[in-house]
């Protein structure tokens, strides 16, 4: 670091930066957590220099023994990991993950039966915005209206209506399980693929935390940052019979070059997770997200569905009359790090939106536990309620702010001087 900051002082204190934010205030976005300083290693590395196409063994390039390593053990680790036939550790994210998939399984034009974007479903799930929603033809479920979980009769229906060739399940913000082999069902039912998004969750599928989809899907598809706490970056887990296609979909079709320090990372990052810690991290994740989501609705915040099985809530904060935008910016003035998320049916723009958003991957890697969860419950219910742009409410932010200051200061994410 201390060469960075001689080379070149801005960025180094872009660094600086950033690392004071992650220590010194709440990480509460569902989507991210905290490294180990041996991934972060491995990312910095010359393993970056590394021109790699192709995979172990067979690349266009020379010079790939060490590197052919890393990939290596990346592959066998996550197999054991996953109790998976055949992964690609490739994609340089969830998003080129998906495009793989999608590339591997169908062609452009077919239907792709997936959750609708407003009710929890990727951006690569059919959004028009995205090649999902450009290339293919996109049916939407959702949740049901009384209960905010899956509508599986309405699943079943509209794959039979619909006769998609993929059908995916795995969402950016559901906080529930997800009944597998009923979706597995449905698609045999219809003849489609079976594929589950596991983004989100896959860490929790590594520690042990919540059902494995592996054996029900076709295709498993996942990010690697997310609660599993490796680098940035894709993973693609499928059946034997379908592996040849989707390495072939990753490379050549929708990428050129690894990126092997991230691959080296990701190895590092499944070592980790195999390890009895990481399964004890995986399941105080989920019991951390209960308290919290217990706590907020004991402030009079709804959880969506009632509660979470998993890492996350959304609450819906229409009954306290605040936006999910006012809220998520009180939050941020207060040193809480949220986002504001649509609700089922939301009235609101997604710009604005009912609701929020929180999870707990991050401080639970911190050491927080379920009195932590508590009195950060308090403290949401309290900034989000009062913390309005007058004298009082900037009484109340600032109140806020120091209670959270004291609370992580007791949990630094990093030793000091290894972040
Ligand atoms: N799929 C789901 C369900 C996600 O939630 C996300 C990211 O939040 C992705 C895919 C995309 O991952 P990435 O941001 O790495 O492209």
């Amino acid at each position: 670091f201390a060469m960075l900051e001689r080379e070149d002082p801005e960025i180094a204190s872009v660094l600086l930066d950033e690392v004071a934010r992650q220590r010194d205030t709440l990480q509460l976005i569902a989507s991210e957590s905290f490294t180990s300083p041996a991934v972060l290693a491995a990312l910095g590395s010359t393993l970056a220099n590394k021109y790699a196409e192709g995979y172990p063994g067979q690349r266009y390039y020379g010079g790939c023994a060490h590197v052919d390593r890393a990939e290596a053990l990346a592959v066998e680790r996550a197999k054991d990991l996953f109790a998976a036939p055949h992964v690609n550790v490739q994609p340089h994210s969830g998003a080129c993950a998906n495009l793989a998939a999608y590339a591997a399984l169908a062609e452009p034009g077919d239907v792709v039966l997936a959750m609708g974007l407003p009710h929890g479903g990727h951006l690569t799930h059919g959004s028009r915005a995205n090649f999902s929603g450009k290339w293919f033809h996109p049916i939407a479920y959702r949740l049901a209206p009384e209960t905010e979980l899956i509508d599986y009769d309405e699943v079943r229906d509209l794959a039979l209506a619909h006769r998609p060739k993929l059908i995916i399940c795995g969402a950016t913000s559901y906080p529930r399980l997800i009944d597998f082999a009923l979706f597995r069902e449905i698609a045999d039912e219809v003849g489609a693929y079976l594929m589950v998004d596991a983004a989100h969750f896959i860490g929790l599928v590594a520690g042990r935390a919540v059902p494995s989809p592996v054996p029900y899907a076709d295709v498993v598809t996942g990010t690697t940052h997310k609660a599993l706490r490796g680098p940035r970056g894709g993973m693609i887990i499928c059946r034997p019979e379908l592996a040849q296609r989707i390495d072939k979909a990753v490379f050549p079709f929708a990428q050129g070059g690894p990126m092997m320090h991230a691959i080296a990372a990701k190895a590092v990052a499944f070592r980790e997770a195999g390890t009895p810690e990481f399964r004890g991290y995986a399941n105080q994740t989920v019991r951390n997200a209960r308290a919290l989501t217990d706590g907020l609705t004991a402030e009079g915040l709804r959880p969506v569905t009632g509660g979470t099985d998993n890492h996350l809530a959304v609450l819906d904060l229409r009954e306290a009359g605040v936006t999910g935008r006012d809220a998520e910016a009180r939050c941020a003035r207060a040193g809480i790090a949220l986002n504001k998320n649509p609700v089922p049916y939301d009235p609101e723009r997604p710009a604005v939106a009912s609701g929020v958003r929180v999870g707990t991957p991050s401080v639970t890697s911190q050491g927080m536990r379920e009195g932590e969860m508590r009195r950060i419950a308090g403290l949401i219910g309290r900034v989000v309620r009062d913390g309005l742009e007058t004298t009082a409410g900037e009484a109340v932010i600032r109140e806020v702010a120091a209670e959270v200051s004291e609370i992580v200061g007791g949990f630094p994410p990093y030793p000091l001087g290894t972040e």
